[in-house]
């Protein structure tokens, strides 16, 4: 049986003092759960949180990662800065990224292997947008994109990792996805993992859902059988609506 794996993405918001008052609110309504929960605050706010989720189930990560270790690269945050931050899960390849940074999903498996290497798990978004959708190849994207990020990594990584299938036309938009649109698109992404290692493999993977999530609805796409948890964007920038959706699945 999978755990259920739900992890929130602060994107740019929230300073260190917003981030105090943010978590002081989660721990309060999260003091144990039997879900794992993650939050991703900006890289400025990592220590901050690393201090006050000390003595708490809550797990630190960050939003993205530097392909290098160190030197010459001005604004880059390195895996070896996350770790040493406190981070123990890194999101790469959010659709913000591959929009606004051109990341490709070459430049998303780099990242990820680099995430790996240093002992943190990534968590690696994929998802069609909406032009993909109406064209009907949304398969063909979700394959083309699992093979990519996954490309050579070992069984153990792949165990390792959490995929998180987003609908870029469901992010942020308020639209989210049925739960058969959902449900159906994670069952490829496990199949296509399957055809890449096997079938234990593939059971192993956590495969999150993002786009859109909230209490009204977490329940019914988090019951379906291959969705393992959830990446909230919106709806995990108050402590009330984020704990919402860990109590209600
Ligand atoms: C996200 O940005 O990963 C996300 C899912 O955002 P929202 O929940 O706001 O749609």
């Amino acid at each position: 049986m999978r755990k259920k794996i739900i992890a929130g993405n602060w994107k740019m918001n929230n300073d260190i003092f917003q981030t105090t008052d943010l978590l002081n609110g989660l721990k309060e309504k999260i003091s144990s759960s039997e879900h794992l929960v993650i939050v991703c605050p900006p890289f400025t706010s990592l220590v901050v949180a690393q201090q006050l989720l000390k003595n708490s189930p809550i797990k630190l990560g960050a939003q993205d990662v530097s392909l290098f270790d160190s030197g010459a690269y001005t604004g880059e945050i390195s895996v070896g800065m996350l770790k040493a931050a406190g981070c123990s899960y890194v999101i790469v390849g959010h659709s913000e990224r591959r929009q606004y940074h051109g990341e490709t999903n070459e430049i998303i498996n780099k990242k990820a292997k680099k995430v790996l290497d240093a002992g943190l798990i990534p968590i690696i978004c994929i998802g069609e947008t909406l032009d993909e959708r109406e064209k009907g190849i949304t398969d063909q994207i979700l394959t083309t994109q699992t093979k990519g990020v996954l490309a050579d990594f070992s069984n153990a990584e792949v165990e390792k990792s959490i995929i998180a299938y987003e609908p870029v036309w469901a992010i942020g938009t308020g639209k989210t996805a049925t739960k058969e649109q959902a449900e159906e698109s994670h069952q490829l992404i496990r199949k296509v993992i399957s055809q890449m290692y096997s079938w234990a493999t593939a059971e192993k993977v956590i495969i999150q859902y993002g786009g859109s999530v909230k209490s009204e609805n977490a329940k019914e796409l988090l019951s379906q059988p291959n969705i393992d948890g959830a990446l909230v964007g919106g709806a995990c920038l108050k402590a009330d609506s984020f704990a919402a959706i860990i109590t209600a699945v």
